[in-house]
């Protein structure tokens, strides 16, 4: 088998993953019939990223590729961070945590309103964990606009794209997004090494 499984039930990212990466063989956990929940007990994203890759890796043999991610907002102390996913508690969906955390920003001025998108990307095979980094900065916005992408992207506004991350398309997204980044290095990373996509495992 040459393909790579996707280590996440977010079938956003998993979009995502396969338009970034059109040449790699990705599957879905679904798809490869593997039913694992991997509780993210790290305090780190990229710690995060190793659990779900080497779970996945571990259960299958089948190379992983795992991405923990999420917006680390200054004013908030870097708040939802590690918990972007879980901000508010378990009823709340991406909706309700857009909305909570324009509520907790209300009174933050214009200029302090920066944060960052946060990807780290962790690919496990048999012979070597590589792992890769991507960032995208932004501001916060007062309100939400747009209907694409997913989680924060109504409300995380790009200044030099002159809009939200969910009114760009997905090229748009993916050529600058945090997501976009790492994975991009990510595979410059395994073509340096003369690894080369859709993957001939070993590598
Ligand atoms: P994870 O599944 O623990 O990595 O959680 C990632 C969470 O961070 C998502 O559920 C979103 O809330 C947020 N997030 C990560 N990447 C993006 C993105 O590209 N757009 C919007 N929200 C994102």
């Amino acid at each position: 088998m040459k393909k790579i499984i996707a280590a996440t039930k977010n079938k956003n990212k998993i979009k995502e993953f396969k338009e970034i990466l059109p040449d790699f063989d990705i599957v879905t956990q679904e798809e490869a019939g593997i039913d694992i929940d991997v509780e993210e007990t790290g305090t780190t994203f990229i710690e995060n990223a190793r659990l779900k890759a080497m779970a996945i890796f571990e259960k299958t043999g089948i190379p992983a590729l795992a991405d923990d991610s999420g917006l680390e907002v200054y004013a908030l102390g870097g708040a939802p961070g590690i918990y972007s996913a879980r901000y508010g508690g378990e009823g709340l969906d991406d909706k309700g945590r857009t909305a909570l955390l324009l509520e907790n920003m209300k009174d933050v001025d214009d200029e302090l309103r920066g944060a960052q998108f946060v990807c780290s990307i962790v690919f496990v095979t048999k012979e070597k964990v590589y792992e890769a980094q991507g960032v995208c900065e932004g501001v916060i916005a007062h309100e939400p606009k747009g209907e694409n992408g997913f989680g924060y992207d109504p409300v995380f506004y790009v200044p030099h794209m002159g809009k939200t991350t969910a009114e760009m398309s997905s090229g748009e997204k993916n050529s600058i997004s945090h997501r976009g980044k790492a994975l991009r290095n990510l595979a410059e990373m395994l073509k340096a090494r003369g690894v080369e996509p859709p993957m001939p495992f070993s590598c």
